[in-house]
């Protein structure tokens, strides 16, 4: 069967060369469009209603176009569905491995700015479990005090319920799954009801992704996914997570950096194959430059 990838850009602001070379990554990974080939989808991932805004949607979809990119059918707007992640969190905490977490992030800096060595993970500490030990009275009081909460993943529980898991990333091979290293992740925000981890986990899911292609920087997040997956019953797509474009000193590319904006080469007078060259995928070549 024909694969399924994807390119899930947030309109938080302009799309630069690290975004052209993902998205060029997913095309040729699912193959040339038409006939025999896979499909290419494109997702907007606009959940964080605060940061999005219409113009970068527009934007992204102008550059993508202008960088000869095409994808198949509609575009998945996150925004559009928020029934789709409260069904699955309804789903998770119908098996009791959600909980309500009331503390506020100067709350959690002074827990973990007070313990021995707080357990870190890959974006630095971890959430201490605070709200995890609640008695059910105290849940129930602040809960009708009306503090506003967070929905977190009991994750030690969810790794006993779903026992070990493993998944393949096409580059990097086989992975044993460690969700543990990322703490209690927030499946649904104060204001939001979903989070990153939970509306990426359903929309693979719904959109029929079988190669999540992205940016190495995600595969830590991968190992949740893969929890998620196996709690929710859905199925298990590869993944393929590409090394990221940097600049001359070494350091990744930026969204603040607009040098590296595709609207600013564009500017600028750089021709859609001068870009993709600059992105990695001369044209011409069989494979991508690295990915
Ligand atoms: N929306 C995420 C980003 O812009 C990418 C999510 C994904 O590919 O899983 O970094």
């Amino acid at each position: 069967m024909a694969d399924v990838t994807r390119f899930a850009p947030s309109p938080t602001g302009l799309l630069h060369l690290g975004h052209a070379h993902s998205a060029l990554a997913g095309r040729r990974r699912a193959g040339p469009a038409g006939a025999g080939g896979g499909r290419f989808l494109l997702r907007i991932e606009d959940i964080d209603q605060g940061r999005c805004r219409p113009e970068f949607e527009a934007a992204i979809l102008e550059d993508l176009a202008w960088l000869g990119l095409d994808w198949d059918g509609p575009v998945r707007r996150q925004s559009e569905h928020w029934d789709d992640y409260r069904a699955a969190l309804a789903t998770l905490e119908g098996q009791g491995l959600v909980y309500p977490c009331f503390c506020t992030r100067r709350e959690i800096q002074a827990e973990i700015a007070a313990m021995d060595g707080a357990p870190h993970g890959p974006d630095g500490p971890l959430y201490p479990g605070t709200c995890r030990h609640l008695s059910p009275q105290q849940r129930a009081e602040r809960l009708a005090e009306g503090r506003p909460y967070a929905l977190r993943l009991d994750v030690a529980e969810a790794v006993r319920r779903s026992g070990p898991l493993s998944w393949t990333d096409e580059l990097a091979g086989e992975q044993a799954a460690r969700p543990e290293l990322l703490g209690d992740v927030v499946l649904a925000r104060k204001d939001t009801p979903t989070s990153y981890h939970l509306a990426v986990t359903v929309d693979d899911q719904l959109q029929g992704v079988t190669v999540v292609t992205r940016g190495q920087d995600l595969f830590d997040a991968t190992h949740v996914h893969r929890l998620l997956q196996a709690l929710l019953g859905y199925r298990v797509p590869v993944w393929r997570h590409h090394a990221l474009l940097t600049d001359a000193a070494g350091k990744r590319l930026a969204k603040r950096n607009d040098a590296v904006a595709i609207r600013t080469l564009r500017d600028e007078g750089k021709s859609p194959a001068a870009v993709r060259a600059l992105a990695g995928f001369p044209d011409g070549a069989t494979a991508p430059a690295r990915s």
